[in-house]
């Protein structure tokens, strides 16, 4: 079956068409700039990639945009929407109320409606992505894959925050954690590759991209995570702050003159190592900035390592000891020094690292030495495969 995966943002959407049997990738591409003007970026697999400018006032016209490229006589893929059996939807936020994957009805889109306060710039997006492909590709079967699902094993003692009761009872504030479709891949690919059962492994996988988390997988569940109720807590994030003294918001409001929503600008658009660098929220643009003398640079580089090993280690606690540890994701997959700077710190966890090994690119492959305690891999994530797994699945 064809599957359509559909990433929908509040002005962009990504798209794969992605052969469930084969699981090779058809098409892929990028929607942006949606109620502005509008952009197509489009991409059959082993063909040239295509960038035409075309009028998007809403998602609508978007992913007719989508469907036409796909179904091109010329550079298509398929030959009508008849050959595509399902559509995967990625969704930001399910509250408490979804762990795991749904196919969408009325009220599983009144349900994602529910939860928009918990990720007001994203659930809403999703839902017009949905509303759209339903009324472009009416009788086609939709499924919701959703980022907080795989974290909701999470016990009560690791998503309570210390605040009054009554938040949790009237608000639903709680840590719910992100990332979930990727911790989920990555933890169960890795079980996979070690020939491990993944029922009965420790794993903790580091999620490093532009927004980062990390996770604790004990016997294929999650048991802790470091994004919270938003997207904003945990690690050092490419602009977000992640952990901070929640103290630090009254000071710096009273300081810069600066209400609730300047002040969560700063935090998720402002900080993290592009605050602390004042150089890039890219980690290559930090390298080579460190490399050249730039002292905020690789100040800021190595807060975003120290943080990682101090959630590394308060994780292998928290499962009372660890057997794998993963690295994934844009900075995870790609940037051999920061995995090097962050393993320097898991020494206590007889932790060793075979460093040619770690310095190969773009493949599964165990970084850690022999005889080291814990494994140390590299997996590349794929979010999109995941997506359409779980939806072939659920049709
Ligand atoms: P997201 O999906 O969260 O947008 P990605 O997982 O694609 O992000 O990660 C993007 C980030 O990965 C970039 O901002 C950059 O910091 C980092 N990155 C990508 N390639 C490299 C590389 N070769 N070396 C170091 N960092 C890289």
């Amino acid at each position: 079956m064809n599957v359509l995966v559909i990433n929908c943002g509040s002005s962009s959407l990504k798209f794969q068409l992605i052969n469930s049997d084969t699981e090779a990738v058809l098409a892929k591409g990028l929607c942006e700039r949606i109620g502005i003007d509008g952009r197509l970026t489009y991409q059959p697999a082993g063909g040239e990639k295509a960038i035409t400018d075309k009028a998007m006032p809403t998602h609508t016209e978007a992913i007719q945009f989508v469907i036409d490229a796909l179904t091109d006589a010329d550079t298509g893929v398929v030959k009508s929407l008849e050959e595509i059996g399902a559509v995967g939807h990625r969704v930001v936020h399910g509250g408490e109320k979804f762990a795991s994957s749904v196919v969408i009805t009325e009220e599983v889109k009144a349900a994602i409606e529910e939860c928009n306060d918990l990720a007001p710039l994203h659930n809403p997006a999703n839902l017009i992505g949905i509303n759209a492909c339903e009324g472009l590709m009416p009788g086609t079967p939709m499924v919701a894959v959703f980022d907080t699902a795989f974290h909701q094993t999470m016990p009560s003692t690791a998503y309570m925050y210390g605040l009054p009761y009554e938040y949790y009872d009237k608000y639903k504030v709680r840590r719910y954690g992100f990332h979930g479709t990727s911790h989920s891949f990555v933890s169960k690919r890795v079980a996979e590759f070690l020939g491990k059962d993944y029922e009965a492994t420790k794993t903790i996988v580091c999620h490093l991209g532009n927004g980062s988390s990390i996770c604790a997988v004990n016997n294929g569940k999650s048991v802790d995570t470091s994004m919270g109720l938003t997207p904003l807590e945990g690690l050092v994030m490419g602009t977000r702050s992640g952990d901070i003294d929640p103290a630090i918001m009254e000071f710096i409001a009273k300081k810069e003159n600066l209400d609730i929503d300047g002040l969560m600008t700063v935090l998720n658009k402002k900080s993290g190592v592009e605050g602390v660098s004042g150089v890039s929220s890219d980690f290559r643009d930090l390298t080579a900035a460190a490399e050249s003398g730039n002292e905020r640079a690789a100040l800021a580089l190595e807060v975003f390592a120290y943080r990682v090993a101090k959630y590394v280690g308060s994780y292998a606690a928290a499962m009372n000891g660890v057997d794998n540890i993963v690295f994934t994701a844009g900075i995870g997959e790609n940037d051999a020094a920061m995995r090097s700077k962050i393993c320097a710190y898991l020494g206590y966890l007889g932790i060793a690292i075979n460093e040619a090994a770690n310095a190969k690119r773009g493949e599964e492959i165990v970084i850690s030495t022999e005889d080291s305690k814990v494994n140390v891999l590299v997996i590349p994530t794929n979010e999109e495969l995941a997506i359409a797994r779980e939806t072939v699945a659920l049709v």
